[in-house]
């Protein structure tokens, strides 16, 4: 059975320093994988994140960005090969483990994947949904990208967020940013239609070819009083 320092230790040494591991048995029935594989048995997780730089976000104005476009795929590369070294060495260890893409999209008609990386941050403590129904970490607003990895070992490592579901408090830095107006009180009434129906546009911008944005995750440095 692996110990946990051993686990931080291997994750920091693959340059990710920020991480939560523990139970996801009350949310696995959500995560469309579920319908695809058995998870009987999988009932422990590991979030991570990477934080892109925030100066590099500073070009982003009205559109994303050819540099915002490069960092996020390089984070999301860097993420899946972690997960996939992690799994491996989980297995070596007797373990069960299932690497989740930190990009793909399963279902393009709903937008969905494997399961919601933000929805296992958040249960683990790594983040909070913000008010723009991503994921927000401590000391790094939005500008991280997640990826996941499913276990049958026994887990536990808390992550810096208080563990509340949404605590954006008095900020509303991303609200007056979007351009199609889909960010309001909280991610409870995110126009999460309108927001995709803007990426999808973006995504048509010559050299991105990606459904991506930017715009609020470069205004989202976490809650400010
Ligand atoms: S990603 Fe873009 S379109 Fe979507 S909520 Fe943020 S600013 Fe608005
Ligand atoms: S910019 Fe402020 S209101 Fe918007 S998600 Fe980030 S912390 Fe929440």
């Amino acid at each position: 059975m692996a110990r946990e320092p051993d686990l931080a230790n291997f994750l920091r040494s693959q340059g990710i320093a920020l991480f939560a591991a523990g139970t996801i048995k009350e949310i696995k029935n959500h995560f469309p994988l579920s319908r695809e594989m058995d998870l009987a048995g999988i009932d422990y997780a590991i979030s991570m994140a990477y934080p892109l730089p925030a100066q590099a976000l500073e070009g982003i104005a009205d559109r994303p960005t050819l540099l915002y476009k490069h960092l996020y795929r390089q984070a999301n590369n860097l993420l899946d090969r972690v997960a996939l070294f992690l799994s491996a060495r989980l297995e070596e260890q007797g373990a069960k483990a299932i690497p989740i893409p930190a990009s793909q999209i399963t279902d393009w008609e709903k937008n969905l994947a494997h399961l919601s990386h933000r929805e296992v941050a958040v249960k683990l403590g790594l983040g909070f949904y913000g008010r723009n129904n991503l994921l927000v970490v401590p000391g790094y607003g939005a500008r991280v990208r997640l990826v996941t990895v499913l276990t049958d070992l026994e887990l536990e490592i808390p992550g810096p967020a208080s563990g509340k579901q949404f605590e954006c408090g008095k900020c509303r830095a991303c609200v007056s940013v979007c351009p199609v107006s889909a960010i309001r009180t909280g991610p409870e009434d995110f126009d999460r239609a309108a927001c995709f129906a803007k990426v999808k546009e973006f995504e048509k911008l010559r050299g991105i070819s990606v459904g991506i944005c930017g715009i609020c995750v470069k205004a989202c440095q976490g809650p400010r009083e």
